[in-house]
């Protein structure tokens, strides 16, 4: 099967992590530090935080962030679940967001139409969550516009974005958001196996994230207030916090895949190009073409003609699948899961997010694609679309 995404280990990946396994510390050592150094450096951010998943980043950044009992976070519909349950976590509301059907990230008009409706029944929102699926990135500026005159802060879901850019800026450097999360999931675009980061310039939510991450704890080490008071082996938990914690064995792993981030990104952006090139006479949607400069692309999703194919994207799939093809899905509108349609969530509520997800099809992207294996993939959508 020729996977929709894999992740690429190296030699020197894998002499990184076998140094630390000989070292003093597998976790709470010094490589956290020095991958968080990086991360910040590389995207153009003040601090980041290391933890053990996106999800416990987005947790943290929902805490950081004030999130309690009594507020409503708002994300897109498009999205991985994990976007909209951090809120959940902290005892507040969620609710959905429609996408732009270009871009397939949230639409800044209906979010406005939303916020209006909003701010007539006093319950604007205390976070929005923009997702930059597929790794093309939000309208950034209207949206951080958008914040100033509604009051809401801004949680980005930068998961499928590590190495895309923003009006030449990189993703995550905070300049129209207060906390912006990555995941490190071998499918995502570099990975520590698992794990995630959160990068923000505010010193206030850097600190609460990093006590939070290992038990709501501020150590005399860290902290001379505590250290003159009570001593150098004291520590204080001030908060109820979790064990987060990414091991060094994974800051390693991450510090060595950083080194081939640009070179990942160009591969991804090739294949991108690649299928724009071969596809451009089927009878699908291709992503938006503004996105190919500045892209991840963490996935590439086409959207096929239903009304001008005489197959359903059910049988366009599995023939795919059959034929070795690793195509996917991404994404079901969260909405629509179980949990949530027994959270009182109705059909209907994001009509631009249900027609994407009916008509939508991850084809395989990742750095190490071949060649041979992107002309079958062409080839064999080719047939399934027209035979
Ligand atoms: C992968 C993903 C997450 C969760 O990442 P983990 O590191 O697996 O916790 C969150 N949001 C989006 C959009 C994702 O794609």
């Amino acid at each position: 099967m020729i996977p929709y995404g894999r992740q690429n280990i190296s030699e020197e990946d894998i002499s990184a992590v076998i140094d630390i396994l000989k070292s003093d510390f597998l976790t709470q050592g010094p490589t956290v530090a020095q991958f968080e150094k990086k991360i910040a450096n590389k995207v153009g951010s003040n601090f980041s935080v290391a933890v053990n998943s996106a999800t416990s980043a987005l947790h943290l950044a929902c805490l950081a962030l004030g999130v309690r009992e009594g507020d409503e976070v708002w994300t897109s519909a498009v999205t991985f679940v994990a976007s909209a349950n951090c809120a959940l976590y902290c005892g507040a509301r969620v609710d959905f967001l429609d996408i732009d059907p270009d871009t397939y990230n949230i639409s800044i008009e209906g979010l406005l139409d939303k916020l209006s409706a909003a701010k007539k029944n006093n319950s604007i929102p205390k976070v929005i969550i923009p997702v930059h699926f597929a790794g093309h990135s939000c309208d950034m500026e209207a949206l951080h516009g958008l914040s100033k005159l509604y009051g809401f802060k801004i949680l980005e879901d930068a998961s499928h974005a590590m190495g895309g850019t923003y009006k030449g800026m990189a993703i995550g450097s905070c300049l129209y958001s207060d906390i912006t999360v990555f995941s490190f999931h071998p499918v995502k675009i570099i990975t520590t196996g698992e794990g995630g980061v959160a990068t923000t310039n505010n010193l206030e939510y850097y600190e609460k994230m990093l006590s939070l991450r290992q038990h709501g704890i501020v150590k005399a080490a860290s902290n001379e207030e505590i250290r003159l008071r009570a001593g150098e082996w004291d520590y204080e938990q001030r908060s109820l916090g979790f064990n987060y914690r990414m091991t060094d064995i994974q800051a390693a792993l991450g510090i060595s895949q950083l080194l081939r981030l640009d070179s990942f990104i160009s591969k991804r952006k090739a294949i991108a190009l690649g299928y724009q090139n071969a596809l451009t006479d089927f009878p699908i949607g291709l992503p938006n073409a503004l996105g190919l400069e500045n892209s991840s692309w963490h996935l590439y999703v086409i959207r096929l003609k239903l009304d001008v194919i005489s197959k359903s994207r059910r049988e366009v799939f599995d023939c795919m699948r059959s034929k070795g093809v690793g195509v996917n899905v991404h994404y079901k509108p969260v909405y629509l899961h179980p949990y949530y349609q027994n959270l009182g969530f109705q059909k209907g509520l994001c009509p631009m997010a249900e027609a994407f997800y009916e008509s939508a099809l991850s084809l395989p992207i990742h750095p190490y694609l071949s060649a041979i294996d992107q002309a079958t993939v062409i080839d064999e959508l080719q047939k399934a679309l027209f035979t």
